[in-house]
């Protein structure tokens, strides 16, 4: 039944122009039926049809009585919520983020919105175990899917449409989801299973209205622990309305054993409480610990400067105790009411963190983390939409519905994981925060030991405030950093693979007096490449242009591009040489050479490797941690935020190859890596002492890690900048076409760089081929434009130009297969 308008349209004829969630450049308008007139508002999801077949649904952007210009105008199927699931503000960011980042509002959508938001006509859903438990509240409608469900796996749209026998059943998927009857098919992600808890009461009759009775006590009368345990029973029940095991043991000194004897003697009952992983913290909070002299000197320095500027930059150094700052600011903003969003780059990353602030501030604070399943980031979406407090979360927590925001703080801010790469919206997470901020007049605080040169830029010209912690919390002196040159060790023989003498030297030193060490080698497998030495082959990927790096433990060549891997062949595929080589070394070569240097170490190794399995990455933090670990060997996952209290040591491997990386941002991204692992070192008690190995000393970068002087750095890297016409002073848009015949690209490439250098002249760069030209199959040109950062009309003029010249190349005869990839402040 095809619904269209060419009848009627009178004056009164309502319209809404809709958002789907697909990569198109705009909104569509749909006409509104009179009797969803009253339901159809903005924010509200309805469902629609788009394109011949495929139903969505979509978040009305605006409601208005202008008529189209379509030929056809469909109708609005169905109205999905009856109060708005996001708020104008959010409809307001994304589209900022769509026209910022050369980006689609439906691609922004996607991004956006939980998947259980998201219906379509490819969604697919499966059965919760409530349906067994409770099936009374369902209409007859949802009793029928619902139980088609418990027979059949999994259901498709159209599957629903004929058990139901009419095209519209969004209403009804979304009433089972909300109701939590049945789950979105969840295709990577692990089946929901509701956290259960342990939860104690007294078995009836042996509770009265004011306590237990008394043949209760008489019950336990000569056993001193059970009786003890009754009364914290009696004592917990009174506060609050289900009592945990784990809570009751702990109050009353006892175990479990205690509890299972009271069970047994059929006073007691135990059961499992499903409870929500969100917003349940299930710990005692503690008091925050309280402020040093140099944390509330920057408290208030912080709020004198929120009077007159929007942003302040703390640049506080490794240890000094920023955490301990943000938590103040959480505090008091939750205590007036109001909402904060604290960001950090990579939520799994940084568990430490999570727990310090969890533990102060319990359930007022949110953790979006990326464990949560599609009903957990409803739970949550509704929660930040209904008011609550406080949010921590990855970039993309920015999307929450917030109402009352006042603060935002972006921690780490320097830390490159905030930029999403990959697919559209390609986003900066800090950069958005700024946006999203300004909407609500909020403040926002970037914090880090190690800025980024935009961020300093704009605190050195003023336009935000600038507040310095420049001790460490306790006083204790920040590491001692020295350099081993690797050639120089070589020459003199102190070179023992990949270990100088001087870093061999420290790490048994600091496991003499019981320290640990981190040792930081940015690249995991065993060797990066695998080669021939007789003909120079290299073994390469199939589908990328990258060597295959050996993995030792599984005996494999793989490619960390695309997951590709193969055997280790015995001899040289194309001579036929048996004496194939290795080169290069990463974390599970070092972790091997461990063995033969310091056999008596317990060595960890923390890269992707090994992080894969459910909560790995925390066993390890916390083996680490407990001290069962003496050395651990990690990629720049070792940099982030850790706080360990007993690190003597930390060297890192192989500086040059850090420094080497073909980009204008290198020297500052080894400079943040360096002085970030350096300052997981000595945190607590004694100097650390860091080893910064390396090939060739005079790299302007080594020095001044070594200074740890950061304005030392700024100053001569803000100059290149600036010579070379790169950021903080010109923005900068790469733009990459994809396509797996070179010649289309290649062809393709010739005819869009002319466009647009027509257009931009010299302010466009290349076409050239990337660091990894092929990538899963992908051949790969790129062009890049500059334009100055102050020219904001250039910027616009600028992305109209890119926008036309895309929509035209793929409308060119040939090219409509070619991707193109726009990527903003690459
Ligand atoms: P940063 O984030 O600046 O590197 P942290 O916030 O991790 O520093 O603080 C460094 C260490 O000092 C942590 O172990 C933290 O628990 C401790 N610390 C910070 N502030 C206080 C405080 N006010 N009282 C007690 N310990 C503190
Ligand atoms: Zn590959
Ligand atoms: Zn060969």
């Amino acid at each position: 039944m095809e619904q269209t308008s060419h009848l009627v349209v009178s004056a009164a004829t309502r319209y809404a122009d809709v958002v789907l969630p697909l990569a198109l450049s705009q909104t569509y308008t749909y006409r509104i039926p009179e009797e969803l007139v009253g339901s159809v508002k903005v924010g509200v999801r309805v469902e629609v049809q788009f394109g011949k077949k495929r139903l969505f649904t979509g978040i009305v952007q605006r409601v208005h009585g202008d008529t189209p210009e379509y030929a056809v105008t469909k109708f609005v199927i169905s109205v999905l919520d009856e109060t708005p699931i996001v708020f104008e503000q959010q409809l307001a960011l994304w589209n900022w983020m769509a026209s910022y980042y050369l980006s689609t509002i439906g691609e922004v959508m996607h991004a956006a919105l939980p998947a259980n938001f998201k219906l379509s006509s490819e969604t697919r859903v499966t059965l919760g175990p409530l349906f067994h438990q409770d099936p009374g509240l369902l209409s007859d409608k949802e009793y029928l899917v619902a139980e088609a469900l418990s027979i059949q796996e999994e259901l498709s749209i159209e599957d629903i449409q004929g058990i139901l026998d009419q095209k519209t059943v969004y209403p009804i998927i979304k009433s089972l989801l909300d109701k939590r009857i049945i789950y979105l098919q969840e295709e990577m992600q692990e089946k929901y299973q509701p956290k259960q808890v342990w939860c104690v009461r007294f078995a009836a009759g042996y509770m009265g209205a004011d306590g237990p009775t008394p043949e209760v006590f008489e019950l336990v009368k000569n056993a001193e622990k059970q009786e003890r345990t009754l009364l914290a029973l009696w004592q917990l029940s009174r506060q609050q309305e289900f009592v945990r095991q784990a809570e009751l043991v702990k109050t009353a000194g006892t175990d479990t054993s205690v509890v299972k004897a009271l069970v047994k003697k059929g006073i007691l009952e135990t059961w499992e409480r499903a409870i929500s992983r969100i917003g349940s913290y299930e710990e005692d909070t503690v008091d925050a610990q309280e402020l040093s002299t140099q944390q509330v000197a920057a408290l208030h320095q912080i709020s004198t400067l929120f009077e007159q500027k929007e942003v302040v930059l703390l640049h506080g150094v490794t240890g000094s105790g920023k955490t301990r700052v943000y938590m103040e600011l959480m505090q008091e903003a939750i205590a007036k009411g109001q909402q904060v969003l604290y960001m950090l780059p990579e939520i799994a990353l940084t568990t430490q963190i999570t727990e310090r602030v969890r533990k102060v501030l319990g359930n007022d604070v949110l953790v979006y983390h990326s464990r949560l399943n599609h009903n957990e980031r409803v739970e949550l979406w509704n929660k930040v939409k209904s008011g609550h407090a406080a949010v921590v979360g990855p970039r993309s927590a920015l999307f929450m519905p917030y109402t009352n925001l006042s603060l935002v703080i972006v921690d780490e801010e320097h830390d490159p994981s905030y930029k999403q790469r990959d697919p559209s919206p390609r986003y900066h997470g800090r950069d958005t925060a700024l946006v999203l901020a300004r909407q609500f007049g909020a403040k926002v605080l970037l914090g880090t030991a190690t800025p980024s040169l935009e961020s300093y830029f704009n605190a050195q010209s003023g336009k935000y405030g600038l507040v310095k912690m420049q001790e460490r919390f306790g006083g204790v002196a920040l590491p001692e950093i020295v350099i081993a040159d690797k050639r120089k060790a070589r020459l003199e023989q102190r070179l023992h693979n990949h270990f100088t003498a001087d870093l061999l030297d420290a790490l048994r030193g600091a496991l003499a007096k019981g320290e640990q060490a981190i040792l930081f080698q940015n690249r995991r497998g065993y060797a990066p490449s695998y080669r021939c030495p007789s003909c120079d082959w290299r073994s390469t990927c199939i589908n990328c242009d990258v060597s295959l790096t050996y993995h030792k433990f599984k005996e494999q060549l793989k490619c960390h591009y695309c997951g590709y891997s193969s055997r280790l062949p015995e001899a040289c595929p194309a001579c036929g040489s048996t004496q194939l080589v290795m080169q290069g070394f990463g974390t599970e070569k070092i972790e091997d050479e461990l063995l033969i240097f310091l056999p008596e170490a317990r060595v960890g190794r923390m890269d992707l490797d090994t992080v894969k399995g459910k909560n790995a990455h925390a066993k390890i933090i916390g083996a680490f941690e407990d001290g069962e670990i003496d050395i651990l060997v990690g990629t720049q996952m070792v940099t982030k935020g850790l706080d360990f209290e007993r690190v003597g040591v930390v060297g890192v491997l192989s500086a040059d190859q850090l420094l080497q990386f073909p980009d204008f941002r290198a020297a500052e991204r080894a400079f943040q890596l360096m002085v970030q692992v350096a300052g997981r070192a000595g945190r607590k008690h004694r100097q650390g002492k860091v080893i910064i190995q390396v090939e060739d000393a005079r790299h302007p970068v080594i020095g001044e890690v070594v200074e740890g002087v950061f304005s030392r750095f700024y100053q001569r890297e803000i100059q290149e900048r600036e010579q070379f016409a790169y950021p903080p002073f010109y923005r900068l848009i790469r733009i990459t076409l994809k396509h797996t015949v070179p010649k289309t690209v290649n062809d393709a490439m010739q005819l869009y760089a002319h466009w647009l250098r027509q257009e931009l002249g010299d302010s466009l760069l290349g076409p050239a081929v990337p660091l990894i030209g092929r990538v899963r199959t992908w051949y790969l040109l790129d062009v890049m434009v500059k334009i100055d950062r102050n020219d904001n009309a250039r910027l616009a003029w600028v992305k109209t130009r890119i926008r036309i010249a895309n929509d035209k190349l793929l409308q060119t005869k040939g090219f409509s297969g070619v991707r193109i990839a726009v990527d903003v402040d690459p």
